[in-house]
């Protein structure tokens, strides 16, 4: 057995002591050392600050974010401060403990109490360090602003619109000053209006197939680069439109033909009906997305010319705004609102461009086929699907009349067939009104002529 030795420890008293005492006199210079690294080395660099919009104008009532960030201390306080001659104001004053990796804040001009007119906007953002003897790094953004109290005002020169349910109207109005964005809201959707030659705007809106007569309520929208807005009403007729009921009968020979082509999608759903209806509302939806943003690519005048062109020698085989019901063996397996028209003749017979314009898609859309979209100015395009050949490529210009492909069963199609369909904003509205020279004439180019005519030229 060992025994365990007594603890010398006490005999080297002496010399541990002198240690200590050394330890003692050179702690305050390790720690100022440390100190003095945290300082001026460990966080040397500054937060990051971003204030958005990007405007150079603003409204008292326009939300400004700010964001800030700092990955090494983290962010301490923001503020943000207003100056106008010897006034000057904080709108906003925010700090954090503990300090965070980053943060947003938002803030408008009510309450700073400026007037109209030209003032400075500061923005300062602190991070959680000890430099510049504690304070924390700064990063201090300034911008010269102007406050803008004078609200848009927007005065409607059509007198009165009759709109169809599903149909389009057209409105021209007057601004008072320069707009951003300009245009008639219905309900969430948003038409946007164009400045015309002669200094009017104006704008496509339609009535939606899908909103009651007694709930539509367009309302012209006006903002400036200030962000201030105005909302008027305008005088509208809101017209009832009656749509059919149709019945598409999915055959086993039709889901044979048509399913190979999706092999690679929904590999997870193996029964053919199910295969259909996931095609026919998750494929679709995608693709309703990918034609909505096709708005984006029109021109800011009208490129069409006249009424748009019927497809000759075809007949309607199913039509826009119908409750389409698929069946399979008696069963009903899926309903969607039809917003097209389907035209069919002899198969592969050549798809005219109804109008005048220029290709924005050419390519293959999932349950549309092969598909090709035409822009015809101010938000007005048109969908040629279900093609069994395209003879355009997106860019190419197209005159009314020319050929954009060949008939066909590509997609979803029932049978051999054209899914002709027009769009404004986006948004599906019915053909047969762009069909009608009479129609087009009362209501779109009568009224550019009398209300938006273009500046006489000079002697
Ligand atoms: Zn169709």
């Amino acid at each position: 057995m060992r025994i365990k030795k007594p603890f010398k420890g006490r005999r080297s008293f002496g010399p541990l002591f002198s240690i200590l005492a050394g330890l003692l006199l050179v702690a305050p210079l390790v720690l100022a050392g440390f100190a003095g690294y945290y300082l001026f080395l460990k966080d040397a660099k500054k937060p990051q600050v971003a204030l958005s919009p990007e405007a150079d104008a603003a409204s008292l009532k326009r939300p400004f974010t700010v964001t800030a960030a700092d990955e090494e201390s983290g962010i301490r306080s923001v503020t943000v401060t207003v100056t106008q001659g010897q006034r000057r104001a904080d709108v906003l004053r925010r700090s954090y403990d503990p300090p965070r990796p980053q943060v947003t804040e938002r803030f408008t001009l009510e309450g700073s109490e400026l007037r109209g007119g030209a003032f400075e906007m500061q923005v300062a953002a602190y991070d959680g360090s000890l430099a510049n003897l504690g304070a924390g790094n700064t990063t201090r953004l300034t911008r010269r602003m102007l406050l803008d109290l004078v609200p848009p005002s927007v005065k409607p020169l059509t007198p009165a619109h009759y709109v169809r349910q599903g149909g389009v109207g057209l409105v021209i109005y007057e601004v008072n000053k320069d707009v951003t964005r300009s245009g008639v809201v219905v309900g969430d959707a948003f038409y946007p209006g164009y400045k015309q030659k002669g200094g009017q705007y104006a704008c496509l809106f339609a009535f939606p197939q899908d909103v009651e007569a007694e709930a539509f309520k367009p309302r012209l929208f006006v903002e400036d680069a200030a962000g201030n807005e105005k909302t008027g009403f305008f005088v509208n007729m809101a017209i009832k439109r009656r749509f059919r009921d149709e019945r598409v009968e999915v055959t086993d020979e039709l889901l044979a033909a048509r399913l190979p082509a999706f092999a690679g999608l929904f590999p997870e759903v193996r029964d053919p009906v199910e295969r259909f209806k996931k095609l026919d509302t998750e494929l679709r939806r995608q693709n309703d997305a990918t034609l909505a943003g096709l708005a984006a690519k029109t021109a800011p005048v009208p490129l069409w010319d006249g009424a748009f062109l019927y497809m000759p020698r075809s007949v309607v085989r199913g039509s826009f705004g119908a409750d389409r019901t698929y069946a399979y063996k008696g069963q009903d397996i899926a309903r969607e609102t039809h917003l097209g028209i389907d035209l069919a003749s002899v198969p592969k017979a050549p798809v005219p461009a109804a109008n005048n314009g220029k290709v924005v898609f050419a390519g293959p859309l999932g349950v549309y086929g092969n598909a090709v979209v035409v822009d015809h100015g101010m938000g007005v395009q048109s969908l040629y699907a279900n093609l069994s050949s395209l003879a355009v490529a997106a860019g190419d210009e197209v005159k009314k009349g020319d050929p954009v492909g060949a008939t066909g069963t590509s997609g979803l199609a029932p049978a051999d067939q054209v899914h002709f369909a027009m769009y404004l904003a986006g948004r599906p509205v019915i053909p047969i009104e762009w069909w009608d020279g009479h129609w087009l004439e009362d209501n779109i180019t009568a009224k550019f002529k009398r209300y938006a005519p273009p500046p006489a030229p000079e002697p």
